[in-house]
């Protein structure tokens, strides 16, 4: 069979891809720390043809036997994380991506990196195709998430021109399902927790700054597709159903049934205005494109969050501040 590694394997889009590689017939050696994600995310995946490690991808990433495809996961990826975590974001998105980058080479692997919408900053050219460079604030408190990325993206790159790793580059936007922390600070999960109970859901400003929201399963089958393309240039991976933050609230109430409002508190510092994939690349190359509408992905979430401990309830108990940030 073949063996797929994946880093950040217990984080919410990890925990995913795990299982889908999984179902596809790959053994899969889940590396991660833990520093955002939870052995709860993976404790269900009962197969003999799964592993995890205790493993900081930042130190080394050493492993024993044949690896046919890394898919680079780790990092903290919600603002409220790499906020809490400046220098462990930059860390993993250099030597950690440095790490596995290496481990690809040595066992002669196909590389993935799990890049992000946000090497485009606030974006002024909409909607975001792969081919604007962006417009990233270096030094603004988002900048470590950002530039940790972009770094990652040409690191991958020189490995690929000048070492000739086979390598690709997935530009993820948005995306939600279940298993995202309830306090992690992102909208979606954020408004559902708000909404369970019945709470206000808070907008940051006047809600108007739009996002595009993809279900994870959509995500996922898109990261398969690319792995298994032989393209090396980055591919934005996202749904390019736009919506204002607001209209999201708006739906979420809907879906929920809740009898929330809507509060507005200030928009954070950097925050994009706009942000919607251009998808062509990934339709033409892979024939792929998001087939779950919003409505539905929120109602599945809904109902697993339900259904599990991993619920609104938990989180608001945590004392975590409830602002989304997207
Ligand atoms: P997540 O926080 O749930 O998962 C990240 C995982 O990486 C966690 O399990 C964490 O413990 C692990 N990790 C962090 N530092 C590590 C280290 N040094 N060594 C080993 N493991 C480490 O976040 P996510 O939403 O699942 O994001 C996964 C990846 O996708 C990230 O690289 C993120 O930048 C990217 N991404 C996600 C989204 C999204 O909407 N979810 C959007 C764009 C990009």
């Amino acid at each position: 069979m073949p063996r797929s590694v994946v880093t950040g394997g217990a984080g919410f889009l990890g925990s995913h891809l795990c299982e889908r590689l999984l179902a596809e017939g790959h053994d899969v050696l889940c590396l991660d720390n833990l520093d955002t994600g939870s052995l709860q995310n993976i404790e269900h995946i009962r197969d003999s043809a799964f592993e995890f490690r205790n493993v900081d991808v930042v130190e080394a990433v050493e492993v024993s036997g044949a690896v046919a495809n890394v898919f680079h996961l780790a990092s903290p990826a919600s603002p409220i994380d790499y906020l809490r975590l400046p220098l462990h974001t930059l860390k993993v998105g250099s030597y950690g991506t440095h790490h596995a980058l290496g481990l690809a080479k040595f066992k002669r692997a196909r590389f993935l990196l799990a890049s992000t919408s946000e090497v485009y900053g606030d974006p002024e050219v909409h909607p975001q195709p792969e081919t604007y460079w962006g417009n990233v604030n270096p030094i603004g408190p988002r900048g470590v998430y950002d530039e940790s990325k972009r770094y990652g993206e040409a690191m991958t790159m020189a490995y690929h021109r000048q070492q000739g790793v086979d390598t690709a580059i997935a530009r993820i936007f948005n995306t939600y399902g279940p298993r995202m922390r309830p306090n992690d600070g992102r909208a979606v999960p954020t408004f559902l927790r708000q909404a369970m109970l019945d709470k206000p859901l808070t907008v940051f400003g006047d809600g108007s700054q739009t996002r595009s929201f993809c279900y994870v399963d959509d995500l996922v089958e898109g990261l398969i597709r690319l792995a298994f393309s032989g393209e090396h240039t980055p591919v934005n991976l996202g749904n390019p159903a736009e919506l204002s933050l607001r209209e999201l609230a708006e739906v979420v109430i809907e879906v929920t049934g809740a009898k929330s409002i809507i509060v507005h508190q200030a928009l954070p510092l950097d925050d994009p205005k706009v942000r919607q994939p251009d998808i062509a690349k990934a339709v033409r190359l892979l024939g792929w494109e998001p087939s779950i509408e919003l409505r539905d992905g929120l109602a599945r979430v809904w109902q697993h969050e339900r259904h599990t401990q991993n619920h609104a309830v938990t989180g608001l108990r945590s004392g975590v501040p409830l602002e989304p940030t997207t």
